[in-house]
């Protein structure tokens, strides 16, 4: 299928630590674990300029969109921002990592603050499955364990999620709900809270097969809802 990922770059990528963590690049790190999938991946850059070059043709090819973003969630534009939203809508999967919990785009799927508790600490957090039956935690038993994170507790803003997959608890005494499914529209979404850009979370086997299996989960089942247009309303369509 064809897959979007849509990720930041910002100075701490290019600290000592970002790139002992992730040398070809965090976004370069995602794609070549969906291209491993067998999925057709396009990188998006999101910087201090926004996300210009997520065109229309990017989006309305996407099946799933996943994103990445931390410093710059306010430098993308509304524009941008509707039109991904309509399409995730309309059936476009998305995953949210990490950070990307402060988007635009996740407040505005989800409707809340979205806001968390949060340490850099470099703590391990291991993720309990609380769902074992569920298709993203397929083959991955109990739990996924990660040594070393930035801890994400609760209370997390959120809605009460349609499906509850992970629960990260961390070395210091937090829980955190780190791997939620979302139904919105004829859309999923995923989230998963792992993943800052210091830490090589996105090389960790089990990590790379849980997302990998969330591409899968939130993949359109069925076409796309097309666009309705009113005839009455000038200029007026109904997504
Ligand atoms: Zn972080």
């Amino acid at each position: 299928m064809k897959v979007t990922v849509v990720c930041e770059h910002n100075a701490s990528m290019d600290s000592e630590e970002g790139k002992k963590a992730y040398p070809e690049g965090l976004g370069v790190c995602l794609k070549n674990m969906l291209e491993e999938a067998g999925h057709t991946v396009t990188l998006v850059r999101m910087d201090e300029n926004g996300a210009d070059s997520l065109t229309d043709e990017i989006i309305g090819n996407t099946d799933v969109m996943f994103w990445w973003g931390h410093w710059y969630h306010l430098k993308v534009s509304d524009e941008i921002i509707n039109k991904v939203a309509d399409r995730a809508l309309r059936g476009m999967g998305m995953v949210f990592l990490h950070s990307a919990h402060d988007s635009k785009m996740f407040k505005k799927l989800l409707g809340s603050s979205c806001s968390l508790k949060w340490r850099e600490a470099g703590e391990q957090e291991r993720l309990w499955c609380v769902d074992l039956t569920h298709p993203i935690a397929r083959g991955l038993g109990e739990y996924v364990d990660i040594p070393q994170e930035e801890m994400y507790g609760e209370p997390f803003d959120i809605p009460t999620p349609d499906e509850l997959v992970y629960i990260g608890w961390f070395r210091g005494g937090e829980v955190f709900r780190g791997g939620c499914v979302f139904k919105r529209g004829r859309g999923k979404l995923f989230y998963f809270n792992p993943g800052h850009e210091t830490y090589p979370t996105y090389k960790i086997p089990q990590v790379r097969q849980l997302l990998k299996q969330a591409c899968e989960y939130v993949a359109p089942q069925i076409p796309l809802r097309e666009e309705i247009n009113c005839p009455h309303i000038p200029e007026f369509s109904i997504r």
